[in-house]
Formats: structure tokens, sequence, C-alpha cells
């Protein structure tokens, strides 16, 4: 039997966000490695399997990426059907294409499964379009986290017309206001700041890109978070709530 490991996005954290696919995938598992970011109770649909958990959150105690590379290399030629669980989309800041090429180049078969990353759902649970005719012509997932410490080049975002989606943004926010700020975006930007996306715990809130710094420590804001700047971020709120709050 062939070597095949699964690379299978798990979505934002609502269940039943999964796909089709993922949970055929999972059925079939005789091993699930893990993230952090992964929803346990989507393991449901993999009673019998073994649970690895891989995780590695910025800043904490992390599985390095080799050790990963080579569990997944040992269990897949064990003959066992390897599951990989990334939160939200492989390849959306997931390196799910890293993984597919180390696996690849050891001549192991992968199959990649889409999952829904948490910006797209962040958004939707708040009820803002990323695109809107007339509004905003496109969107842009960034992150606001490089290995390097290299900067981005904020003028480009500021300008660019689009929705800005940022992922690991929490620790970064004084960075993205100063950066799009001087990159000439307009003070009263409108900003959501939405965690735990799809989750029952989820939180937004709406500020604007002057004020989103002090927002955010008023209102404890805490990672996993997404930010949505451009002017879209104003949707979604009814008519008789302030632009501030707290879902
Ligand atoms: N592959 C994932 C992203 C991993 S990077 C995806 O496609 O969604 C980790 C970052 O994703 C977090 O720092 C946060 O910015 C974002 N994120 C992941 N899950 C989230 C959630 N449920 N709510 C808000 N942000 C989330």
């Amino acid at each position: 039997m062939n070597a095949k490991v699964w690379l299978v996005g798990a979505g934002p954290g609502d269940p039943e966000l999964l796909t089709l696919k993922a949970v055929k995938a999972l059925s079939q598992a005789d091993v699930v490695m893990i993230d952090d970011l992964v929803n346990p109770a989507v393991l449901e649909h993999c009673p019998g399997a073994r649970i690895v958990s891989v995780g590695k959150r910025g800043g904490c105690r992390s599985t390095p990426q080799a050790f990963i590379h080579r569990l997944m290399l040992r269990y897949a030629r064990q003959g066992k059907c390897v599951v990989r669980l990334k939160g939200g989309d492989p390849c959306i800041f997931g390196r799910g294409s890293e993984e597919a090429d180390w696996l690849g180049a050891h001549g192991i078969e992968v199959e990649m499964v889409n999952g829904i990353t948490a910006g797209l759902a962040g958004a939707t649970n708040c009820g803002i379009p990323l695109t809107l005719r007339g509004v905003a012509r496109g969107v842009t997932l960034v992150t606001a986290h490089t290995q390097d410490d290299s900067t981005l080049n904020w003028q480009a975002l500021a300008q660019s017309g689009t929705t800005l989606v940022i992922y690991m943004g929490v620790a970064k926010l004084a960075d993205i206001q100063a950066g799009l700020l001087a990159g000439g975006m307009a003070p009263d930007m409108p900003v959501a700041m939405i965690e735990s996306a799809s989750l029952p715990e989820q939180r937004e809130f709406r500020s604007s890109l002057l004020r989103m710094q002090a927002d955010a420590v008023a209102f404890a804001l805490k990672s996993p978070a997404i930010l949505v700047i451009g002017a879209v971020a104003a949707t979604g709120l009814q008519a008789d709530l302030p632009l501030s709050r707290q879902a």
C-alpha cells in the first residue's frame, strides 16, 4: 500500500464548518496529528485514531517543525493513514505547502483538503462582506508576524483599496497602526477585531485605525484574533448600537 498523508484544514473552530472531505479523511485515519488551534470537538469523526498533539503557538513551548516532519514520515512508512489536521486552511499561514513539499521529497503521497480560513469565518460571523461592490474590490490576507522581523510594505497595503484581513496581529497592533497611518490610510478607517471566530466564545469589537490599539487594550483582545481593516468593517452593525461595542 502506498504511504499517504492527508493535510486537512479543520476550519476556524465551529465543528460544523468542517468539509465533508475532511470528515471522510478523519474517518479513515489511523493517526491524527493536530495543531493547537484545532477544536478537539472535530475528533468525534475519528474515534479509533491515535491523536498526537503537535501544537506550536507563538511564544509558547512548541514542537519543532523538523520533529513534526519526521513523525509524519514515520507513521506513513508504517503504512498508517495519517491525517495532519491544521486550524483553518492548511495553506493560509499554515505551513501546509512546506509539509507537502517535504513529504513529497521523501516519496510520500500527499492529499490536501481545504478548510475555511479564520478570516473568512470571522468576517461572515460579524456580518462583514470582505468584498463589496463599489466599496471593496478585493481582499488581502496578511500576517503581521514575520520570521525574520522584516517589515511589510505598509504603504502598498494602505493604498491597495482592498479589505485587509490581518492574522497573528494581536501582539503587533502598534506596528500595524503606525505602518498603515504612515502609509496614508485614513485614521477613521473602520476596523473590526474578531476573537475566537466561529466558536461560542467569539467576541467582536468595532473600532477605527486611530483608536484600535487603545480599544484592543480596553477590550482585552487576545489571540486567536483577526483584524478586518477597511470600509466594509463598518457593516454588519445594528443601527442603534454605537460604533464600538462588545458582542
Ligand atoms: N491556517 C489558519 C491560520 C493559522 S495562523 C487559518 O487558515 O485560519 C494563526 C492565526 O490565525 C491566529 O493568530 C489568528 O490570527 C488566526 N486565527 C485562527 N483561528 C482563529 C479564530 N478562531 N478566530 C480568530 N482568529 C483565528
